[in-house]
Order: C-alpha cells, then structure tokens, then sequence
C-alpha cells in the first residue's frame, strides 16, 4: 500500500451558487432549479469512502486556508477584491456560470488551499501521494474571472505557492476533466516549468478554446498540450489517448511531480459531458499515471477533484482512483460499470485512432 493523502473539508460542501438552474440562469423559459454543480456530488464521494472503509486506510487532512498572497501569485488584486465583496454582499456572478453566494470567497480560500496542502503532503514526503476534494472546482477560473463553476484556480495556485515554497522546478498537470482547462493554460501560457496538457471534448466549454494549435508562448511555445478528442469517446479511445500521446510526452517532459485535474464528467452517465468513461476507467488511467510518476518522480503523483456531475456516478469514480492511489485492496461495488463496459462504441474507432496519429503528428513536428 501507499500512504495516500486525503484532503477534505466539510466547509466546502456549503458553497452555494444559487438558482443556477442547472446550467443556465432561470428565466423565461427556464425553469428555476439547484446547480449542476451541487455539493452531493462530492459529499457522497467522501460519504462512499467511509462506507466502504477505505476512508480509513488514508491520510486525513483538512487543508489549509489559502492566504490572499498566495491567490495573488496566479488572479488579480482587482478580481480578488471583487470576489470578496461579491461574497460579503451575499451574491454575485464571478463571471460566466460562476454564480456565488454568502461566504464563497473564503470557502474558495478553501478550495484552493485543499490543493495546496495535497501538493505539500506530497512534497515534504508526508504522504506518497494526495487526493484533495476541492469544491469550487478550479480549471476554469482566469486571471481576472471566475467561469464554468470555478471561482479560484486551484491547481495553478497551488502550483504557483509550491514553487515559493519549495524546490519544485517542473511541473507536469494532466486534466482529464471533459471540459477544457482553459485557466491552467492561462497561468502557464509563457511558462516551460509547468507542462499543461489537457484531454477534453472538442470546442464543449468553454466554446473556441482547447484547440491543439493553443500550444503556449515565448518560453512556454510547447509546454501547452491540448488534446480536443471528438465527442464519444470510450475506455479504448481514452487509454489509446494517454498510452500514444500524454504518457510520452511527461517522459519526455520529466516532472519533478505530477498534478491530475480530475473531472469525472467524462464519465457515461454525466449530463455535461459526450464521453463514455466507467469507474474502473479512471482506476486504469490512474494505475498508468502511478507508474509513469513511479518511473520519473518517486511516485509523486496529486489528484485534484475537479468536475463532474452526475450525483449517482461521481462517487464510483472517485472511490476508483483513490483506491488505486492508496494500492488498497478496498473496492467498492459500482453497479453500472460492467454494463457501461458493454456498451456500443467503447472501442477504440477507426476516427478516434487517425485523430491521435494527427495529434502525435503534431507533437513530433513541434519536437523537432
Ligand atoms: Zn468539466
């Protein structure tokens, strides 16, 4: 077994982002109706885990709350300020789909601080690895406003305070959120110490962004990977995608550490996403990562959960890989997985192969 980290908060169940309606904001013919981005998503992961007992073989943690310098290394003063006083205010929009409510702003500080102690555990050899169930999610948030149901960029937060703190000089982040992780390649975009490499439906949210010509700039050009992958993509597809395209290039990049974006709206049953993903997918993706970051890193691999939407699935995946971060012989029962396995289109397609022949392509032409 490994020593997992599990990062977790009951404060962050209590952002609320009020009557979002489920993905647009109510009026006219919009029926008034809770977020898709509601806290059972995630309160039953952590639920889950303590039934099944797996809770306990883990390393609890509570995070820490991120100080203002620390959000400042990645977002604005002005955004910040702005965040706050939404939040004091009881209401506010961060910008698109980024509804918030009383007292958001300290739970993003939350949030974000989530990832951060995930990362640190990790760092200081606390723990071989960390799983931090951030909420807000972050992978959307920009410099300068909130979007797509994230407030604070976890992740680049993190990242951007480890490096303060420690001797950190590269960073490798895979986000296999089926949205594309528009904010992290904001942060890195001129940056060769952070390799951003993101697998998401092509052109779904944010809308003409994630393109695999976005490849960074400066001293960042190459650094930023996307991988828009067409929409149905099953087990094959995505194994093929991280075999051929993302395990390669972080051999070739050579991580001092790994950070994972996971969103498991690529799951089969979420109602954001096209893709056809079960449970014991993500425990493969994750068992692959484990050992790419065993081979470069001492294994220094940290999950940030970021979206999914599918109150029932959601916690099958996340138990999937933390199970398999912690090496433990605890599973639990996931009543839909076989079945989804069985579905029509889960192997890998003649269009999804020639799409990752054409991404390799890319990626070998910028090698030389
Ligand atoms: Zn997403």
């Amino acid at each position: 077994m490994r020593k997992t980290a599990f990062v977790n908060h009951e404060h962050c169940f209590w952002h609320d982002g009020g009557p979002c309606s489920v993905f647009a904001e109510p009026g006219g013919h919009v029926q008034p109706a809770g977020a898709a981005e509601h806290p059972e998503t995630k309160r039953r992961l952590r639920n889950l885990l303590e039934v099944t007992g797996l809770m306990d073989q883990l390393t609890l943690l509570k995070g820490e709350l991120a100080e203002e310098q620390d959000l400042l290394r990645f977002h604005s003063q002005d955004y910040i300020e702005r965040l706050e006083a939404m939040s004091e205010a009881g209401y506010g929009q961060a910008g698109e789909f980024a509804p918030l409510r009383k007292d958001s702003y300290l739970i993003a500080r939350r949030s974000a601080g989530q990832a951060i102690t995930a990362m640190e555990a990790v760092l200081t050899g606390q723990c071989d690895n960390a799983y931090a169930l951030c909420r807000p999610p972050g992978h959307h948030a920009e410099r300068d406003r909130g979007r797509g149901f994230c407030l604070l960029g976890n992740i680049p937060i993190a990242i951007m305070t480890m490096m303060a703190r420690y001797d950190v000089k590269r960073v490798a982040v895979v986000d296999w959120d089926v949205h594309h992780g528009n904010g992290t390649q904001q942060a890195f975009w001129e940056r060769d110490d952070v390799l951003s490499i993101s697998l998401h439906h092509d052109n779904n949210y944010p809308l003409n962004s994630g393109g695999v010509e976005e490849r960074g700039e400066g001293p960042g050009y190459g650094f930023n990977i996307n991988i828009p992958l067409p929409p149905g993509c099953g087990i094959g597809a995505y194994l093929h995608c991280l075999d051929e395209v993302v395990i390669p290039a972080l051999k070739r990049y050579r991580p001092d550490v790994i950070v994972v974006a996971s969103g498991y709206d690529a799951s089969a049953m979420d109602p954001l996403g096209c893709m056809l993903l079960n449970s014991d997918t993500y425990a493969v993706m994750t068992e692959r990562l484990l050992s790419v970051s065993d081979e470069l890193c001492n294994g220094r691999l940290v999950i940030v959960h970021e979206g999914g939407y599918s109150e029932g699935y959601v916690p099958f995946c996340g138990h999937a890989v933390i199970q398999t971060l912690a090496g433990s012989h605890i599973r639990c029962d996931d009543p839909a997985c076989d079945e989804i396995a069985q579905w029509g289109g889960q192997a890998l397609q003649p269009h999804q192969a020639s799409f990752v022949e054409r991404i390799k392509g890319s990626l070998i032409e910028l090698n030389n």
